[in-house]
């Protein structure tokens, strides 16, 4: 039997659920912008929950930053085609405030930006510059400046995290750091996973019966530091909670993916969107687009049968080769949805360098689609492809996120400047 199609008008739909999508729906949303959202989990669940502006300035040696801005204004410099420097310093700064506003009163506290890099701790147990961290992770940001005596804990069976390794790779900077080993309650035995221990952590009595042994391996610690477990959708809640009953501040640091940070970003999202009026058809791509002459027209499917949105304008926030945003072939680099141009190295040979680690980064990872100063797409002759579609996020050309540490940074920020230009477009049909 041949299922109906459902229909959904919009005023902007948003093609990405990652850091960039989201942010656009929060920015859409705060200016009453009628919007649909759609795509799959993407590298959301895979980052470590910090949110990172500008955190090195790339270059033969990277070089890390105390100050994003000074960053910014050296990028303005070196590389001026890099999507940050398209923007001035008072939108990132709204971009940043909403975005983290919004995020915070939705039940996942952050830190409200001060202009200043912070000093976190990695998966791996290095220390990284980042622009705003979830509020379980501050005391852990805090204990590395004024280097109280702390002990990270970790747990037997999982894996990923290890005490032993953040104490190893920090002790130069962090002398009074020790690392203890205990067992979680109820998987004592073989091997458990973040997502699950964060969602039983949110249970009353297991908070109760690890506080137990925590306090028994405490010694003179000030500070603990824990695997991000402390709950799924009320981190803050359980932190606070297992701090009390230990008696000493507690913190998170981010695992190895997919993370419970990230997770939890996305489990909130999917709840709060369509609570506020968000047309979400979560975990579906697009499958086609056209641009008719009053509308773009998208279609897609999901587990009900097929789906067309009629929309005013369009947001690409499909990200790069990880969530499918763009793709490497023998042939060169594509994007797959609507066959945009997109910028990269004249020869495969060129995508990387002799040595992995080579600290220049890869050429490949500036790849991506070019756009004008509004964030619309062009063409390889540097034409608009249409002016109803936008583009934000990692799958711009021109920034190298991984070694720039400007993952959300460029996300937030873009998606800001793409929101204000549908916004235009909306407004002068009306
Ligand atoms: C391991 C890891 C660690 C990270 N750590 C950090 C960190 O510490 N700090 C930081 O700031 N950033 C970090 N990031 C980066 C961050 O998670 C995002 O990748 C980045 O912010 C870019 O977001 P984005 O929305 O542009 O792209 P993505 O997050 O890749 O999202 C793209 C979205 O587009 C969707 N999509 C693709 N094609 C379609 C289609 N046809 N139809 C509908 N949807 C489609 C995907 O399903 C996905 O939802 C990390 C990323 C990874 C992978």
């Amino acid at each position: 039997m041949k299922q109906q199609t459902r229909h959904f008008t919009s005023e902007l739909t948003v093609i990405g659920s990652g850091l960039a999508g989201c942010s656009a729906s929060i920015f859409a949303l705060n200016q009453g912008i009628s919007t649909a959202q759609t795509g799959n989990t993407g590298a959301i669940a895979y980052t470590t929950g910090y949110l990172d502006l500008l955190g090195n300035l790339p270059g033969e040696t990277p070089t890390k930053l105390d100050s994003p801005w000074e960053g910014i204004e050296k990028l303005q410099e070196q590389y001026p085609q890099n999507p940050l420097c398209r923007l001035s310093k008072e939108e990132v700064t709204e971009a940043f405030d909403q975005v983290v506003s919004f995020i915070s009163k939705a039940g996942i506290i952050y830190t409200k930006p001060d202009g200043t890099n912070k000093t976190a701790i990695t998966p791996a147990g290095t220390s990284k510059p980042t622009y705003s961290v979830p509020g379980t992770m501050l005391a852990g940001v805090k204990a590395f400046k004024s280097k109280s005596k702390c002990i990270i804990i970790d747990f037997k069976g999982l894996r990923g995290f290890s005490s032993r390794e953040v104490v190893a790779n920090l002790q130069n900077d962090w002398p009074s750091l020790s690392a203890a080993r205990v067992s979680f309650p109820d998987m004592e035995s073989g091997e458990i996973y973040p997502e699950v221990m964060a969602r039983a952590l949110e249970v009353p009595a297991v908070q109760e019966r690890l506080a137990e042994t925590v306090k028994e391996i405490l010694g003179d610690a000030e500070v603990v530091g824990m695997p991000a477990i402390m709950g799924m959708h009320n981190p803050d809640e359980v932190m606070n909670r297992l701090s009390a009953l230990i008696g000493k501040p507690l913190f998170e640091i981010p695992t190895m993916p997919p993370s419970v940070p990230g997770i939890r970003l996305r489990e909130m999202f999917e709840q709060v969107f369509p609570q506020k009026g968000i047309t979400l058809i979560p975990q579906q791509k697009v499958k086609k687009v056209e641009f008719d002459i009053d509308t773009v027209e998208l279609h897609l499917t999901d587990n009900y049968g097929p789906i067309r949105i009629s929309s005013q304008t369009v947001i690409l926030a499909s990200g790069r080769f990880l969530s499918g945003g763009l793709e490497a072939k023998i042939e060169g680099i594509s994007e797959p949805l609507l066959g945009l141009h997109v910028s990269q190295p004249e020869t495969r040979n060129d995508w990387y360098r002799e040595q992995y680690m080579d600290s220049r980064g890869h050429d490949i990872h500036y790849s991506g689609i070019e756009v004008d100063d509004q964030f619309r797409p062009l063409t390889a002759d540097g034409n608009i492809v249409d002016p109803r579609l936008f583009a934000a996020g990692i799958v711009l050309a021109h920034q190298d996120w991984i070694r720039g540490r400007c993952g959300a940074g460029v996300a937030i920020a873009t998606a800001f400047k793409a929101v204000q230009g549908a916004r235009k477009v909306i407004e002068d049909r009306k």
